[in-house]
């Protein structure tokens, strides 16, 4: 094949991702050197199309950033103003005290968020200081330079062939070149997984876990809405087949966020994340709350869960991993915005400092230290215990033991236990269908409950058909000849938006992909047993169009 042509141009800083990371790194730098040459580049329609939290903000990322923020106009209207913590069992619930839980679990002083909407008007304040935002622009290669380091994306890339060639009406998309370029992709990132592997960031820490996290808005009767007020459950439906748990929080104007997550490191591959999400609602106390009232909105997110001893190595040359590209969500608190908005302002206080000094394409040390001996790693060390003992020792035990070692870690800066690891990674957790019971599900009422693909349409998730498929299988035969008689293909019930089906044609099984429904969670990346998927980046301005999220 002929070269490829593309133009290039040439930048300070290349940001990958308009999430609350990459928006924070993109403000900082304007803010130091407003003569910076700053681009940031968003696969969404527009920035906030693809941003999925709960969300709870926890605002001090922003007080670091903008502190005059509420003069501005940010879009955190809603404080917290109560904070519920229950137990579920099947039909009723337990009410866990506030007060043994450590300093660090309160809600008060945050804010019930859109993030979608937070994140487009952070990117109005980085246009009024000149940071250019191009949405609608898939990053989807990376560029090295001569000395191996990073010095560029590719992007925008348009039109491929079916199967992924050049053909007549392809746009080549363009090179964009950078001193530095900061990935900020938000969980599991594509080029941030390509750069974790060639630089081996991982070495020497503990594997990334993950969740899956499902989430609707609700609008509900006015009677009902308590405006500032953020639930938190734990126990059914799960129990001990899977870690997780769900949170509702009351917004503004009579709507709610529903969501639930299931952590990833499940045993049983017969587990439906989804349908647990379904059922969850139909709990008595979820259930009095949501009736009269409509779901308006349906979407999924994966949510990094290694923490602390999980995060890669941040630097490589030319090339900084920010927010969730390394996985900086506190689990316990569910909260992650706060620390990809302080890693975004820590990497781009290092890229400055670096140009300054006529630097370019080499690693950013400054950005690593400020992450782990700052604010972000003190946050994430405090908790670290907490996941490794859910997944070592059940919901009970690591509740207590978890709070334990929280309070210890507050008052005292110190573990009874250590460091813990996490054991295997969210793939390999998953065990042979034979060994586990199938689990039954009810049928979605239409009511409360509703199929995936009707959900689904409630994300309005579009991808142009005639590109070539973006979730790329290593070998297109293992779902028929492995997944299935292994493990009953888990990909038909992991994916929350229906991608993956087993169907059966000519008498015989087969494993169909439709790309078309994917929500870009990057589940099926992370979850596979045999490690057979790889999400890639579709064209820009595919992937879901969340309103509010
Ligand atoms: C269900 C759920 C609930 C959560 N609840 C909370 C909460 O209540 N409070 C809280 O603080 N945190 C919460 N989190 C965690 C929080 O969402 C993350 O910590 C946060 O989003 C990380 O920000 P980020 O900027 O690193 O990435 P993201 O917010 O994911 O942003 C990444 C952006 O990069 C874009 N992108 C990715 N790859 C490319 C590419 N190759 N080319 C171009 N663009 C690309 C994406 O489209 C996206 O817009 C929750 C997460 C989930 C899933």
């Amino acid at each position: 094949m002929a070269e490829i042509e593309r133009e290039t141009m040439e930048y300070d800083v290349v940001i990958v991702g308009a999430g609350p990371a990459g928006l924070s790194a993109a403000i900082r730098l304007k803010q130091l050197d407003a003569d910076l040459e700053v681009v940031v580049l968003e696969k969404g329609s527009e920035v906030g199309a693809h941003i999925l939290s709960g969300a709870v903000l926890d605002p001090c990322g922003l007080d670091a950033l903008i502190p005059d923020w509420k003069e501005k106009g940010a879009p955190l209207n809603t404080e917290v103003k109560e904070d519920n913590f229950y137990m579920l069992g099947e039909a009723g619930e337990i009410r866990v005290p506030n007060l043994p839980m450590p300093p660090l679990m309160n809600n008060h002083g945050n804010y019930i968020v859109s993030m979608g909407n937070v994140c487009r008007w952070m990117a109005e304040q980085a246009e009024e200081l000149g940071v250019e935002i191009f949405p609608g622009m898939s990053c989807s290669e990376l560029v090295y330079g001569d000395k191996g380091e990073v010095k560029g994306v590719v992007a925008g890339v348009f039109g491929l062939e079916e199967d992924g060639s050049y053909g007549p009406n392809t746009e080549p998309g363009m090179e964009l070149h950078g001193k530095y370029v900061f990935l900020s992709e938000g969980v599991r990132g594509s080029l941030s997984k390509e750069v974790i592997a060639k630089y081996d960031l991982q070495a020497g820490k503990d594997v990334q876990k993950y969740g899956v996290g499902m989430k609707e808005i609700w609008e509900i009767d006015p009677a009902k809405h308590k405006e500032g007020t953020v639930t938190h459950t734990m126990g059914w439906p799960l129990n001990s087949n899977a870690g997780g748990g769900s949170f509702i929080y009351h917004l503004e104007n009579n709507q709610v966020y529903v969501g639930f997550v299931v952590h990833l490191n499940y045993k049983n591959p017969h587990l439906y994340p989804y349908m647990e999400f379904q059922r969850f609602k139909h709990h008595p106390m979820v259930a009095e709350l949501l009736e009269g009232g409509k779901r308006v909105a349906y979407g999924a997110r994966a949510i990094t869960e290694g923490g602390y001893q999980s995060m890669p190595k941040l630097v490589a040359p030319g090339v900084a991993l920010l927010g969730c590209s390394a996985g900086m969500v506190n689990v316990p608190r569910i909260k992650g915005n706060h620390n990809a908005m302080l890693s975004g302002k820590s990497a781009a206080e290092a890229a400055y400092a670096a140009i300054q000094a006529d630097r370019s394409g080499d690693e950013l040390p400054e950005y690593e230290a400020a992450v782990r001996d700052g604010d972000i790693g003190k946050d994430l060390k405090k908790v670290r215990n907490v996941k490794p003992m859910w997944s070592k020792w059940g919901l009970l035990p690591s509740l207590a033991l978890g709070g334990l070692d929280m309070w210890t870690n507050t008052l005292f800066g110190l573990s009874l236990f250590g460091t813990l690891k996490h054991g295997k990674n969210d793939a390999e957790s998953t065990e042979e269908a034979s060994k586990h019971k199938e689990i039954d599900y009810p049928k979605p009422d239409g009511v409360l409950s509703f199929d995936r693909l009707t959900n689904v349409s409630f994300a309005a998730t579009n991808h142009e058909e005639s590109q070539p498929c973006h979730l790329r299988l290593a070998d297109p035969n293992l779902p028929i000849s492995t997944n299935l008689p292994k493990f009953n293909e888990p990909a038909q019930r992991y994916c929350p938006a229906g991608v993956y089906e087993v169907v059966e044609k000519d008498g015989k099984p087969e494993f169909v992909v439709n790309f078309q429904n994917c929500v870009h969670c990057k589940t099926c990346d992370i979850k596979d047993p045999s490690q057979n998927i790889t999400w890639t980046t579709p064209q820009g301005g595919d992937g879901p169009n969340y309103p509010n999220m």
